[in-house]
């Protein structure tokens, strides 16, 4: 294939890689499209108060593109969008994005693939990456009366900055990362502050110190030494952390464990503490880094409220006790419909199969990236995919370097078309699913990593087998064409 034209779906962090590294193999018909008018991803739809990354900045950041300006060790989520708009415009790849642009339909038709977007415009490619996301779809909670509701209310990536919190009565449903997070930001400007719980979470005490203006004018002119911090926290995440939750039974986790205890063992109050203590394993759902969480939610105007919602009333939320919990807001820190990838966009493959066929008991990818019969279609940070706490810039650039080598033994070898083969899905899905039993994710805890059937979705391997699948294609799983 020379001079195939790409199309990229999605303008946030790994459709912004995609470009840049299309352009460095020389390939030049590459527009990428993006539904909203800036780009940015997740970091531009969730601005809610205390957005952190809980990925170290210098490990979540481009290896191609470090940046000495990060003010903290764990960016905050503006510097993070801004970092992404200063790499777009650096590398030329803001002008390759038509925004406002939202892929509606793309259908492998004649051996190409034609695009339409909801304005109505249509396009062509011979290769698709769609760089959609994974925590996109905001999850909305079922609960009786929502709508009836007379303050604000609104889900945590949809923040009303419109909204006044100050001095106000909050109420926040969900204990997740984005919940944690909100809390301990919130808690000192509002009147009260009610979170409710209904599950409690592991917290791991991570200290989040900023960098004084003498590392960051260090890493101005050594970037040896943000390369240096960046490797460093790679083997730590891994060895410490990525490799050991693939396996329930590493004594690393149980180190992990007694770290969270001894961290909830500084909660003063026995009956807060006691209400804060999870009944599954630290790190089964998605381990919560914080240092001012236990602290926020023992001020004296914050109230941890485990009763069970019965419904949303005008006035507030009514838990199942009879009590009413008045509000002026209600933020809904729900989580996401993680199950959606690349849809609510209808992608038809080969002999007008639609995905949404093949995924009707839940989404899965041959090596996190690409589905047979959907020649060229390559999704970043897809189905199956590590996204165990470690970094999805770091997925997604080992994923594009394979993208790479897969689309140049294509071309060199006079075809146009590669998708994996039907045995070589099978292959991996059994034996993901076979890996899958013996996580720390499936050890009696319910999370955003499991499917339908409460196995995880998660890559069930160690990072290092990930590195090691993506540093070269096996052509042996491919139907080229
Ligand atoms: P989440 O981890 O899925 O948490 C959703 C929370 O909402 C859970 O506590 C859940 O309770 C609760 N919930 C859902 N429906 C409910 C209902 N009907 N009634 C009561 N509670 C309900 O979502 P998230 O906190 O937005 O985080 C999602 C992921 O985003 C994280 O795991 C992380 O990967 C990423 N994230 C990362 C950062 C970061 O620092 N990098 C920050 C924020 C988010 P149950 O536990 O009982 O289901």
């Amino acid at each position: 294939m020379s001079g195939p034209r790409v199309v990229v779906i999605g303008a946030g962090m790994s459709g912004i890689l995609a470009a840049i590294k299309l352009g460095e193999a020389g390939i030049r018909d590459v527009v990428v499209y993006e539904k909203a008018d800036r780009l940015g991803g997740t970091w531009r739809e969730n601005t809610y108060p205390g957005l952190t990354c809980d990925v170290p900045s210098h490990f979540y950041s481009y290896s191609f593109a470090l940046n000495p300006e990060w003010s903290h060790r764990f960016p905050p989520g503006a510097e993070i969008e801004a970092y992404f708009e200063e790499v777009a415009r650096r590398y030329g790849v803001d002008r390759l994005i038509r925004y406002g642009a939202e892929v509606d339909r793309c259908a492998f038709e004649g051996g190409r693939w034609r695009l339409a977007t909801r304005d109505g415009r249509a396009d062509e490619a011979d290769i698709v990456i769609a760089a959609t996301g994974v925590l996109h779809h905001p999850s909305h909670p079922d609960i009786a009366g929502l709508d009836g509701f007379t303050g604000a209310c609104f889900h945590s990536a949809r923040w009303d900055h419109a909204v006044p919190l100050d001095g106000r009565r909050v109420g926040v449903v969900g204990t997740g990362s984005t919940a944690i997070q909100i809390v301990t930001a919130l808690v000192d400007r509002v009147a009260t502050l009610r979170l409710f719980q209904r599950t409690a979470q592991w917290i791991a005490p991570a200290a989040n110190p900023p960098y004084s203006e003498e590392e960051k004018e260090g890493f101005r002119h050594d970037p040896a030494a943000m390369l240096a911090i960046r490797e460093e926290t790679t083997r730590a995440f891994e060895d410490g952390f990525a490799n050991v939750l693939v396996d329930a039974d590493h004594p690393m986790l149980h180190a992990i464990q007694a770290g969270c205890e001894a961290y909830l063992d500084t909660v003063r109050d026995p009956v807060l503490r006691e209400k804060l203590r999870p009944n599954y394993r630290a790190a089964c759902k998605r381990l919560i880094m914080s240092d001012g969480f236990y602290e926020a939610i023992q001020r004296p105007n914050a109230i941890l409220v485990t009763e069970g919602i019965e419904r949303v009333e005008p006035a507030g939320v009514r838990t199942r006790d009879g009590a009413l919990h008045e509000l002026d807001v209600l933020v809904l820190a729900t989580g996401f419909r993680v199950d959606q990838f690349v849809r609510p966009m209808r992608v038809v493959g080969r002999d007008g199969v639609p995905l949404d066929d093949v995924w009707r008991d839940g989404p899965f990818a041959y090596m996190a990236l690409t589905v047979p019969e959907l020649p060229n279609f390559f999704m970043l940070n897809g189905p199956n995919g590590p996204v165990g706490n470690f970094s999805l810039i770091d997925v997604a650039e080992l994923q594009m370097h394979y993208v790479m080598q897969l689309v140049e033994a294509v071309r060199s070898s006079g075809r146009r078309e590669a998708s994996p083969t039907r045995a070589a899905m099978a292959r991996f899905d059994a034996d993901r699913r076979q890996a899958a039993k013996t996580t720390i994710w499936n050890t009696g805890c319910k999370s955003w990593y499991l499917d339908a059937t409460g196995l995880p979705t998660a890559w069930p391997w160690t990072f290092r087998r990930f590195r090691d699948e993506m540093a070269q294609p096996r052509l042996d799983d491919f139907d080229l064409r």
